[in-house]
C-alpha cells in the first residue's frame, strides 16, 4: 500500500533521529511491499528563521492532508528569549490543536535488554516495567485563559476542562486497559482543585460501560512518588495536560532513558491524522555530533504503523528489530552502562547512523514475530 507522511524534522536532533526513522520506515516498506512518500515540513525554530512563524500555514496544510505526521523535536536556546507566542514550543502547541490530537500516548516500556540503565534498585523493577501514559494534550492549563495585571505585578493560567475534553480522554484510557492489564488509575490533585473533582466526577460517571477494568484515582503528588517507589502497579494512567507532561518524563527516567520513549499524539481523526513524536526535546547539547539516540523515533513510527495506518505486524517488526539490536550490545551513550558494571563488557558503543542502520539491518532480516518469519 501507498502511505504520505508528512516529517517535521524540527532543530537540534530532530532531523538526525527523523532521518534514521524515515530509513526505518523505508526498511519496513521493502520487507512488507508498502511505500511511504515522505513530505517534509519547516516547525519551531528553522521556521521561524525561515519565515518569522513558528507554524506556518503551509505546514498545517501538508500535515492535514497526510496519513499519518512525524516529528523530531523543536525549540534551542537560539529563540528562546522570544515572546511566548512566537516560541518554537508554540508551533509544537499549534499542530497539536490543529490536527485534533487530544490524547497523548506514552508507552513507559523498560527494555530487559536495558535494566542496567535504569536508576531505580533492581528488585523494584524486576520482571520489567510496561506503563502506558495517557495525557489529554490540548486543553488545561496550557491553552486556558492567561495573562498579566495592568501593574505587571501578577500574573495567570487557567486549568479548565469540559465534560467532552474528559469523557474522550477517559474513554481512550478505560479502552487502552482493556487491551492491557485492565487496570486504569486517574491521576488529579482532587484534594485543591474543582477541575480535578470534575474529573472524577467525570470518570465515575463512565466506569459502569467498562466493568472489567478496575478505576481508581491517585494524587499527583503521591503518584509522582509511587512511578520510583513501586512502578509496577500501575497499568494505564489517564490524567490532564499539565500533570501528565510531568509525569511521563518522570517515568522516561524510570525506564532508562529519555532517548527511549515514543509517543502518539491521536484524536477521533476528523481534523487531521494522527502526529506521532519521540519524549525527548532537541538536545541542543548533542546536536549535530552523532550522538542522539535514535531508538525513540524509530518507536514512534511503530506507533504510527499501529494506530495511523492499522499496520500491527508492521509495527511489531519494528518493535522486535529494536529489542534485537539492544540485544547485540549496541548502544548510544544515553543508554550506556556505567563504567565497570558487568554488562558493560557485551556493548558496543555506536552512534546515531550506526544504531538506525543496525535497525534497519535487523528489519531487513526479519527479525520478528514468529508468525511473520519466512
Ligand atoms: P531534551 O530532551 O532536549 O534534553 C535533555 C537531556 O537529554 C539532554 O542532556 C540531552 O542531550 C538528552 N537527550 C535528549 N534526547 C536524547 C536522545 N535522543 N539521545 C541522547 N540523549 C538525549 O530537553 P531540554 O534540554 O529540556 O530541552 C532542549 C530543547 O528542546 C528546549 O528548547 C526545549 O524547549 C525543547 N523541547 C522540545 C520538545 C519537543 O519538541 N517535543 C520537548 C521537550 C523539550
Amino acid at each position: 500500500m501507498k502511505f504520505s507522511i508528512a516529517t517535521i524534522p524540527g532543530d537540534g536532533i530532530g532531523p538526525d533521529v527523523v532521518r534514521e526513522a524515515c530509513l526505518a520506515l523505508d526498511a519496513v516498506g521493502r520487507r512488507f511491499g508498502h511505500e511511504f512518500a515522505y513530505t517534509p515540513v519547516l516547525m519551531g525554530g528553522c521556521a521561524i528563521d525561515a519565515t518569522g512563524l513558528p507554524l506556518p500555514p503551509e505546514t498545517v496544510k501538508v500535515c492535514k492532508a497526510a496519513d499519518a505526521v512525524l516529528l523530531g523535536a523543536v525549540g534551542g536556546p537560539k529563540w528562546d528569549n522570544l515572546p511566548g507566542n512566537l516560541r518554537p514550543e508554540a508551533g509544537l502547541l499549534g499542530i497539536r490543536a490543529a490536527l485534533g490530537a487530544w490524547a497523548n500516548l506514552r508507552p513507559a516500556l523498560m527494555f530487559p535488554e536495558l535494566a542496567a540503565a535504569c536508576p531505580l534498585r533492581p528488585d523494584i523493577v524486576e520482571g520489567g516495567l510496561d506503563i502506558l501514559i495517557i495525557r489529554e494534550l490540548t486543553g488545561g492549563i496550557y491553552f486556558g485563559e492567561k495573562g498579566r495585571s495592568p501593574d505587571g505585578q501578577s500574573a495567570w493560567d487557567t486549568e479548565k476542562y469540559s465534560r467532552p475534553e474528559i469523557e474522550r480522554l477517559l474513554g481512550v484510557g478505560f479502552e487502552s486497559a482493556m487491551k492491557r492489564g485492565k487496570k486504569l488509575c486517574v491521576v488529579d490533585k482532587a484534594n485543591v482543585m474543582e477541575s480535578s473533582r470534575f474529573w472524577r466526577e467525570v470518570a465515575e460517571g463512565m466506569k459502569g460501560r467498562w466493568p472489567e477494568v478496575a478505576l481508581s484515582y491517585m494524587y499527583v503528588d503521591n503518584a509522582a512518588m509511587q512511578l520510583v517507589r513501586n512502578p509496577r502497579q500501575f497499568d494505564v494512567i489517564a490524567t490532564s495536560n499539565i500533570f501528565g507532561d510531568i509525569l511521563s518524563d518522570e517515568a522516561s527516567m524510570v525506564t532508562g532513558s529519555i532517548g527511549m520513549l515514543a509517543s502518539a499524539s491521536i484524536g477521533d481523526g476528523s481534523l487531521g491524522p494522527g502526529l506521532y513524536e519521540p519524549i525527548h526535546g532537541s538536545a541542543p547539547d548533542i546536536a549535530g555530533t552523532d550522538k542522539a539516540n535514535p531508538l525513540a523515533t524509530i518507536l514512534s513510527i511503530a506507533l504510527l504503523l499501529r494506530h495511523s495506518l492499522g499496520l500491527e505486524t508492521e509495527a511489531k517488526a519494528v518493535e522486535a528489530a529494536v529489542r534485537s539490536v539492544l540485544a547485540s550490545g549496541l548502544r548510544t551513550g544515553d543508554i550506556a552502562s556505567a563504567a565497570g558494571s558487568p554488562s558493560k563488557a557485551r556493548e558496543k558503543s555506536v552512534g546515531t547512523r550506526e544504531m538506525g542502520a543496525a535497525v534497519v539491518a535487523a528489519i531487513e532480516a526479519k527479525t520478528g514475530p514468529a508468525k511473520d518469519r519466512t
